[in-house]
């Protein structure tokens, strides 16, 4: 197989993030294994940009002039799921490309029960390291037992959550060399089937009350601040309802921004800081962002 086939060039990133909006990419290239990577990153031939990694692009904004960069796509090729044991139980092995809400329903239907969080963040295991998702009281790295990375050069590494400094939102690694997740091995604890699908459905019900979903959004624009809701201080300080373009600060939940139709990746940046700017005027609390930004303005 040659690796360089699934390379591919200017890659339009409005389609690839769930806010629809934003630049081009140079290169991307979509695995279709762990192994297939491991070649690709190997291989002389390949770009020699500076690379990164995209898994569902729901926490993520390209500025619409693009991004000159070799982006890897794990959403389509490391999808391995899989359950094994060990003298305390079983563990789950999700590739980095699997969307965390299959994770959750696949312990669930497993009989396991700790995952069902997952079911409503519309991300990746890979994203979902890479972040520290979480919500309703519990985070991805609470059930971690190690992940396995690699290297920018295709070297394949295991390590463990004592190798990670693991915050809210946050999570930077210890070591120096740059490594990114391709996979992780989760412990959830043997419980019930029933009694986690109906969590898993009752966690989803409480989303759709809740969140804009009917309109592209990339979730919490904002991270909490220590003792507070960003969502509160936004919609303290009247700012429902502000646009920029087509990007707008949702009536339903303050903390998300949605794309209305057509929104800009400029639109979004704009109305983002707009809001930062004012809430801090109004509150004295300076917002820090959840989504990631990156690329070069127009
Ligand atoms: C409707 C909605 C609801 C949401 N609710 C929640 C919630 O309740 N809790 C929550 O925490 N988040 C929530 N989010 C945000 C988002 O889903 C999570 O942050 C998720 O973990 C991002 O995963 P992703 O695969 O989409 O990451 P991406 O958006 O693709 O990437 C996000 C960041 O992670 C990096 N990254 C991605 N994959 C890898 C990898 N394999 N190795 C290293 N770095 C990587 C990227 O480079 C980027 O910096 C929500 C989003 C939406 C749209």
């Amino acid at each position: 197989m040659n690796p360089q086939s699934n390379l591919l060039e200017h890659i339009a990133m409005e389609r690839q993030t769930s806010w629809r909006a934003g630049g081009v990419v140079r290169f991307g290239y979509a695995p279709s294994s762990e192994k297939d990577l491991a070649l690709f990153l190997k291989s002389k031939s390949r770009p020699g940009l500076p690379l990164f990694f995209v898994g569902l692009g729901s926490n993520l904004l390209i500025r619409d002039g693009g991004l000159e960069a070799l982006v890897v796509f794990t959403h389509r090729g490391l999808s391995e799921m899989l359950v094994s044991g060990d003298n305390r139980g079983k563990l789950f092995y999700a590739s980095a490309g699997v969307a965390l809400p299959k994770l959750a329903r696949f312990s669930a239907n497993m009989g396991f029960e700790g995952a069902e969080f997952m079911a409503g963040i519309p991300g990746s295991v890979g994203g979902g390291l890479a972040m520290n998702a979480g919500c309703y009281g519990s985070e991805i790295w609470d059930c971690v037992e190690r992940v396995r990375t690699i290297t920018s050069d295709g070297e394949i590494k295991e390590r463990s959550p004592s190798e990670y400094t693991i915050q809210y939102r946050k999570v930077s690694q210890k070591y120096e060399q740059k490594e990114f997740f391709v996979g992780g091995w989760f412990r959830f604890n043997p419980g019930d089937k029933k009694k986690s699908r109906d969590k898993i459905r009752e966690l989803l019900k409480r989303r759709v009350k809740e969140q804009p979903l009917s309109k592209p959004n990339s979730g919490s624009v904002f991270r909490n601040p220590e003792g507070n809701f960003a969502a509160q201080l936004i919609e303290n300080s009247g700012l429902k309802g502000l646009h920029r373009g087509a990007a707008l600060v949702s009536d339903k939940h303050a903390n998300f921004i949605i794309n209305t139709g057509g929104a800009t990746a400029k639109n979004i940046e704009d109305l983002i800081l707009e809001v930062q700017e004012v809430v801090e005027l109004n509150s004295g609390v300076k917002l820090k962002r959840e989504v990631h930004i990156m690329g070069d303005h127009c």
